[in-house]
């Protein structure tokens, strides 16, 4: 059992803090990022510095987004990366980070992060993904599983289907939980997220996506007819040329798509 007081830091449950102890570990998620001048360098919660201090040193400045105070305070107490980085106190589910971004350069965003809120984070930073370059994300391994999954796949939902409109998804690496102080109960994984800079699939309307994907998946035991009958009909069904009967997760991310765009010009 490892402990929880890591550098004269206790670690937060209710934050979600694990942290990073692993240097091998840390060095590969450094080489994926692969930081640099070129784009807005912004980490989701620094936490004591595991990622911050490598990646800090490769760039000019660092944005860092990160919720507990006390740790707030010693990054701006922190010899050397005081001098590189700019601090956000706060919720990154709340945060807009549009405010970071600068003419011609996008962000690279990254993080070992909370797992508590790791989902709805991803669904707030797809908000802002045409300004964002690459994505790298520590996260339990099941939801990496669940964000690069096919149709068919039990791991395939919501989160998969939006995703993947957004993002190109690469897992990178897995990582144990003995590389974490405290070590979390569960394994984690490494991805990376490329958002399209010409979307494959474009949806005319993203909400109504969003908002059918939610409805489509509320109930997986049940039939996409049965799910989506207030929205779709079955001659809609027949002009997509989608089985009805199916699943909602037999449906690849396209055929959401053209449902969607249905929906949206049928209101039209
Ligand atoms: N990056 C460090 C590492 O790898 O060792 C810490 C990772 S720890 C898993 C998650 C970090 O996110 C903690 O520093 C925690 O305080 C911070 N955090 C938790 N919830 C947050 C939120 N809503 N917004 C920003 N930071 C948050």
């Amino acid at each position: 059992m490892s402990s929880k007081v890591h550098l004269g830091h206790t670690a937060r449950k209710r934050f979600g803090q694990n942290f990073l102890t692993d240097s091998n570990v840390i060095n590969r998620i450094v080489g994926a990022i692969a930081p640099d001048n070129e784009h807005v360098m912004v980490e989701i919660g620094p936490g004591l510095g595991a990622l911050t201090e490598p990646v800090a040193a490769a760039v000019d400045k660092l944005t860092v987004v990160e919720l507990d105070r006390d740790l707030v305070e010693r990054l701006h107490q922190h010899p050397v990366l005081k001098h590189k980085l700019e601090v956000h106190q706060g919720d990154a589910l709340q945060f807009d980070f549009m405010q970071l971004v600068q003419p011609g350069k996008k962000m690279k965003v990254f993080g070992n992060l909370p797992y508590n809120i790791s989902t709805p984070l991803m669904f707030h930073l797809f908000e802002f993904a045409e300004q964002i370059e690459t994505m790298h994300f520590m996260l339990q391994k099941e939801v990496v599983l669940r964000l690069s999954a096919s149709p068919g796949c039990k791991a395939y939902g919501r989160l998969t289907v939006m995703a993947q409109y957004f993002c190109q998804i690469v897992p990178v690496l897995e990582v144990p939980p003995t590389s974490f102080t405290p070590a979390p109960k569960v394994d984690s994984a490494v991805v990376r997220l490329l958002p399209y800079e010409t979307k494959p699939w474009p949806c005319k309307d993203v909400n109504v996506l969003r908002h059918l994907c939610t409805t489509a998946f509320n109930m997986r035991r049940k039939t996409l007819r049965n799910n989506l009958k207030l929205l779709l009909s079955d001659e809609d069904f027949a002009q997509l040329g989608i089985d009805a009967s199916l699943r909602p997760e037999q449906i690849s991310v396209p055929q959401y798509v053209a449902m969607a765009n249905l929906v949206i010009d049928k209101k039209a």
